[in-house]
This record gives C-alpha cells, sequence and structure tokens, in this order.
C-alpha cells in the first residue's frame, strides 16, 4: 500500500507533532502539553508512518479492505490508514509513535474525553462483578432513569448495542404503531446500515460514492422516501402524494453525515407540524446529537420534542450502546409488553451501562455545555479566518460540541450543497493537518466532536496548524 501521506500532491508539509516513542498516556492534560511541545525538528525527523503501513498490509488479508467500518480505510482521503495504539484525553498516539490532538472521538462518544479516570475506574469495578450478566441489572435502570429524566420525549427506554440497532428497532415500532409503512427520510442523512435506510445516505457511503448498496433488495428500500434535508415544500409534497400511507418521518436534527449540517431556522418545527396533520410520527435520530448539543440533546436545544429518539456514541461512553425511545404507550408496544419484537445478547450489559452512567454524570455538571460551545467556536472561527486569510472559499459552523467546514462559500443547506466542496483541496488540507498532528474525520463528509478534554492550548494549536496547512494549499 502506498505512503500516500507523503506523496499528496507533493507538498512539503512541516510536520509539527510527532513523539519519539508512543507514550504512557497520563491523565493530566498538562502532560499533553508537555508531549506537545518536544521541539519541532525533532518531530519533523521522526515522523512515520512504517508501521502503520505494514499493519495495514497485513490487515487486509484479514478483513475486508482491512478495515471493520469503511470509512476508517481513509479512502476518500488517501487510502493509508492510521493505527492507533492508546488514546488519552483529547489526544491519541498510533503505532508510530505519532501524537494527534483528535478530532473524531471514536466518532462521537468520547465527549468527555478518551480514556477518563473515573470511566475506567468505574469500569474496573463493575468488571469485578463479570462481564455479562444476560438478565436484568440494576445498572440498566439507572442509565434508563437518567436518560429519560433528560431527553423531553423519552418517558421509556429500550437499550440495544448500537445506533444501526436502534434505529432498526424505532423504524419497527413506528410501523406497527401506525399501522403504515412508508417513510420519509433526507438526503444525506445516515440512520445505520438497516436495509430500508440504505436509501441516499450520508457519511461512509457518500464518501465511497456508493449511491445504494448491492444486496438491498428493492422491496425493502420501496417505502422508503427522501427529500432534500431542509426542504419543508418537498416532504409536504410527499405526504400529498402517499395520503395515509406515511408512518414516520426520520432526520438527524442536526446533520453529521454529510459533514455538518444545521437545520434552517422554522425547519425542525414545520416537519413536526407536519407529522401531527397527517397521523405520522417524528422519530429524531439523535445518535450522534444526544447529549452532545445539549443534554437534553436536539431536542432539548432546538425545543422541538419529537414523538420518538434514537441514541448511541454519548450514552455508551465508548462501549457499544444504542437506544431508542419515547411516550409510554408508543414503547409499550415492544415486547414483551407488546407484540413488537425486538432483542439482544448483549443489551444493556453491565459494562456499557457503566460507561454511559459515568459519561453522564460527568456531561451534568455545570458549564460543560458552555465550554464546549465556547472552544468548538473559537476552533471553527479560527480555521474559518485562516482560510479566509489565505484566500480559500470556506464555511463552517458549530453547536456546542459538533462542528464542520467545508471548502466552497456556502450556504451549506443539504447535500447537494456539501457536494460542492472541493474534494481534492479536503484531501491535500487534511493530509497536512495529519502531519502537523491533527486528526480530522477521513471524510469530508463527516462531522467533527470536540470533548471536555480539548484545553484552548489544542484549539489554538489546531488553529495554527491550520493556518500553516491552508497557506500552502
Ligand atoms: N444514526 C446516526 C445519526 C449516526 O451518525 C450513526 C453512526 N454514525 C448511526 C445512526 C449508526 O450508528 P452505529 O454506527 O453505532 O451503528
Amino acid at each position: 500500500m502506498a505512503a500516500s501521506i507523503n506523496g499528496v500532491g507533493g507538498v512539503g508539509f512541516g510536520g509539527l507533532t510527532c513523539s519519539t516513542k508512543t507514550p504512557l498516556p497520563s491523565s493530566r492534560s498538562s502532560s499533553f502539553r508537555v508531549q506537545m511541545s518536544v521541539p519541532v525538528e525533532d518531530k519533523k525527523r521522526n515522523y512515520t508512518l512504517q508501521k502503520s503501513q505494514e499493519a495495514f498490509n497485513a490487515a487486509l488479508n484479514l478483513m475486508p479492505g482491512g478495515v471493520n467500518s469503511p470509512v476508517r480505510a481513509f479512502k476518500s482521503v488517501g487510502g493509508q490508514p492510521i493505527f492507533m495504539d492508546s488514546v488519552k484525553g483529547s489526544h491519541m498516539w498510533d503505532i508510530d509513535g505519532n501524537e494527534y490532538i483528535d478530532y473524531v472521538g471514536s466518532w462521537g462518544p468520547a465527549i468527555i474525553g478518551h480514556a477518563d479516570d473515573e470511566v475506567l475506574e468505574a469500569l474496573a469495578e463493575t468488571m469485578k462483578k463479570g462481564t455479562s450478566f444476560g438478565s436484568p441489572c440494576l445498572l440498566e435502570s439507572v442509565l434508563a432513569e437518567m436518560v429519560i429524566s433528560a431527553v423531553p420525549s423519552i418517558e421509556m427506554v429500550r437499550f440495544v448495542n448500537s445506533g444501526t440497532e436502534a434505529c432498526m428497532g424505532v423504524l419497527r415500532l413506528a410501523r406497527t404503531f401506525t399501522g403504515r409503512e412508508k417513510i420519509i427520510k433526507f438526503e444525506g442523512c445516515y440512520h445505520g446500515h438497516a436495509d430500508p435506510f440504505l436509501v441516499k445516505a450520508g457519511s461512509g457511503v457518500a464518501t465511497l460514492g456508493l449511491p445504494d448498496s448491492p444486496g438491498v433488495p428493492k422491496a425493502t428500500t420501496s417505502g422508503t422516501l427522501t427529500a432534500p434535508y431542509n426542504d419543508i415544500a418537498a416532504v409536504e409534497s410527499l405526504f400529498n402524494s402517499n395520503k395515509g400511507e406515511i408512518a414516520a418521518i426520520i432526520l438527524e436534527p442536526a446533520v453529521g453525515n454529510s459533514g455538518f449540517i444545521t437545520p434552517k431556522p422554522d425547519f425542525l418545527e414545520a416537519i413536526h407540524h407536519l407529522t401531527k396533520e397527517n397521523g405520522a410520527l417524528l422519530i429524531f435520530d439523535e445518535v450522534m446529537t444526544g447529549f452532545r448539543l445539549s443534554y437534553g440533546g436536539a431536542q432539548e436545544y432546538f425545543g422541538i420534542t419529537p414523538d420518538l429518539t434514537t441514541l448511541g456514541k454519548v450514552i455508551g461512553g465508548g462501549l457499544p450502546v444504542g437506544a431508542y425511545g419515547g411516550g409510554r404507550e408508543i414503547m409499550e408496544m415492544v415486547a414483551p409488553a407488546g407484540p413488537m419484537y425486538q432483542a439482544g445478547t448483549l443489551s444493556g450489559n453491565p459494562l456499557a451501562m457503566t460507561a454511559g452512567i459515568q459519561t453522564l454524570k460527568r456531561l451534568k455538571a455545570p458549564g460543560t455545555y458552555e465550554y464546549l460551545d465556547r472552544i468548538t467556536g473559537e476552533l471553527v472561527q479560527g480555521i474559518l479566518n485562516a482560510g479566509k486569510k489565505t484566500g480559500h472559499a470556506i464555511c463552517g459552523g458549530h453547536i456546542r460540541g459538533m462542528f464542520g467546514f467545508f471548502f466552497t462559500e456556502g450556504p451549506v443547506q443539504n447535500f447537494d450543497d456539501a457536494k460542492k466542496s472541493d474534494a481534492a483541496k479536503f484531501v491535500r488540507f487534511y493530509q497536512g493537518m495529519l502531519r502537523e498532528g491533527v486528526y480530522f474525520a477521513p471524510s469530508q463528509f463527516e462531522a467533527g466532536f470536540t470533548s471536555l478534554a480539548h484545553s484552548p492550548e489544542d484549539i489554538q494549536k489546531t488553529v495554527a496548524a491550520a493556518e500553516n496547512v491552508l497557506s500552502k494549499i
């Protein structure tokens, strides 16, 4: 596999961040700053991805494309994934010993920082009692109560193991409750990889340029209607031409899977109104936005309460968890309370519940979302300023700890707008930032995430690195 990082566009980026060996991560962010102050010359000399390349070559024979989730393969940014060795706080270390400020956060869960000491200690305590019971346990009820008291739409919740599972379950539930089959989803919104959702999905599907996936029977997607995000007229017309047939609208209340896109003012309210008018359910897929835009999720942030909500990522604190929930009347359709079947061998397992509980406890402390908002705002504004100063068309934004930017003038209000972003420039920017020790999501069509562990110094270094890279591409 080619070492594409060294070959992108022949641009000579000044690599800044590389520790001489994989450090033993310490829990305090001050020690990260010590790490980051290794002299520039040393770092430049030592930047290599040789071990990652070897590991990837070996992995290619073991797993399809060398990975267990497609976007990790770096296909859209140069084809050489970086193998990580350890994470702590806002930083990651790869197997060659390079250090990165991380804005992927394991794709969202790491909102209080990676490998948080309190989470690890709680996990160690829980682990002493075992890793899985396959029977009810008290920890499930603790996390359920926390989720129910935080998220406005949720009176009852069912835990599953991933966001995909949560979306599969919620779709079956909406169909059960309404007795209807059709759903409306939005172009560029991703709701996991279950068949009915693999229609105009964003995220990895968009990254690989696959319009849909082979293997998805037409019959399973024939009830999936799509509209452009932020286009209320398109939704109205779908309701008009499918009267009495639409079970639900599902959407990301702020999109993270086409890059970061916010709803236009009144869009969510209009959608809410249309579902009520047509006897359909409104589903917010808050797998990404839940406990990230605010403690009560996007629905609390925007003040719109859907009928059903899916969650994932943050509520598992880095372990595999998903959930769906809603009003009692709807949720009691789920087995064994009701007829709709859905089950899971490891659902609600004690380790995942523990990591979720500890993570939510930390998020509930006063000032957390204000902090995320401030540092993320500084990050995005810094990158936009750097882009403008160096003559690039660039736009972007953030809400609390979720952000994104595009190499286009914008505004970006839907997936088609997002696709106008200069993809080749994103690759050059991406590779330059890696060499500067900054790890963004390896795709233009993914949101970025900050955490409580990101320090103002992290942000300043990232903005300085961005200005350096942008001045060369
Ligand atoms: N819904 C949304 C909004 C997501 O962002 C994702 C994953 N990025 C999913 C569902 C699927 O979650 P998982 O990868 O845990 O299956």
